[in-house]
């Protein structure tokens, strides 16, 4: 992959989780898979690793409203349809509504930035991840057409935001498109550390090879060195995880992975900073992969996308409504 780098690795074998998590699966999954099971089916299978699922609850509301198109001139803006309606509101938490989710605090980090492609020497500075060191940030990827990773996280996180903030949810984003580069993967962490968020969500796509398809989520494993100890958020950043992927099936109607974590949409890492450094419940999802022209067909879309931001929000909903 072109876009390997901080957080944006290809994952390492996460056989050893499968059992674990597999048995998960029977203690959470409900509705929701059917869609998937189907899907399936037909999925290529050069994968592995382990997963659960269980399905979020669907007490979010369904629309977020729209507001101005914004599209973004020149540099990576691409392919796809219209553009995001979710435009550039400050990055500072808004005032929560009333809602179930009050008192709640929700971190959305938006993966990459969209200038980060101009700041290349400093994405590529190192940072302690505690159980390494590695790039600050990455560009990200994109579509064939040129859709970036970068614009379509920043898209999903204010279609999340709208959603989260009418569930009475207080919610940050780690970076909205208010700084030249970065967040750095490890500020990226300690943002949602500082916040003290009950929740954080780390939104990508993947840059894999045309014929993989499908989303997965990305969970913490039990790290504990230098500077990271998950060891704390590993059980409920599993739940969380675990929630978001049964909601995301559920409301997307898309298929958990072909190409990695066994048909489960489940992937445990310990080399992602993001992750390693975080003291709160938290998970990264990979929405899709652009470089596959079916997915990227999905990832362009605006109604597909406010889907995505609907699933993964009504997972989050679940698990801090308990
Ligand atoms: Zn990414």
């Amino acid at each position: 992959m072109s876009y390997t780098g901080p957080d944006f690795d290809p994952p390492p074998n996460p056989r050893s989780r499968r059992r674990p998590l597999t048995v998960a699966v029977a203690a959470l999954v409900c509705g929701g898979l059917l869609g998937w099971g189907v899907y399936a089916a037909t999925g290529g299978t050069d994968d592995d690793g382990a997963g659960a699922r269980a399905e979020g609850s669907p007490s979010a509301p369904s629309r977020t409203p729209s507001q101005p198109a914004s599209p973004s001139a020149g540099d990576t803006e691409g392919g796809g349809d219209e553009e995001s309606p979710a435009s550039r509101a400050p990055s500072a938490s808004a005032p929560a509504a009333a809602g179930p989710l009050k008192g709640k605090v929700v971190v959305i980090d938006p993966g990459h930035n969209p200038a980060n492609f101009r700041h290349t020497a400093e994405i590529n500075r190192q940072v302690d991840v505690g159980t390494h060191r590695k790039e600050c940030d990455t560009t990200g990827t994109s579509t064939d057409d040129g859709y970036a990773e970068a614009e379509f996280t920043l898209d999903v996180a204010h279609r999340m935001r709208a959603i989260l903030q009418k569930q009475g949810a207080t919610v940050k984003l780690t970076q909205d498109r208010d700084r030249p580069y970065g967040p750095c993967v490890d500020e990226r962490a300690r943002i949602g550390n500082a916040a003290k968020a009950d929740a954080v969500v780390s939104i990508h796509a993947d840059g894999s090879g045309a014929g993989n398809r499908g989303f997965h989520v990305i969970l913490p494993g039990s790290v504990h060195e230098g500077e990271a100890d998950t060891r704390a958020i590993v059980g409920p950043s599993s739940e969380l995880g675990a929630r978001i992927a049964g909601s995301f099936v559920r409301v997307t109607g898309t298929a958990p992975s072909n190409y990695i974590g066994g048909g489960t949409g489940l992937v445990t890492r310990k080399d992602l900073g993001g992750l390693n450094l975080s003291t709160v419940p938290k998970v990264f999802i990979e929405c899709g992969n652009m470089r596959d022209g079916k997915d990227a067909a999905l990832l362009t879309s605006a109604a597909w996308r406010q889907k995505a931001a609907q699933g993964v929000s009504e997972g989050i909903v679940s698990f801090l409504r308990g």
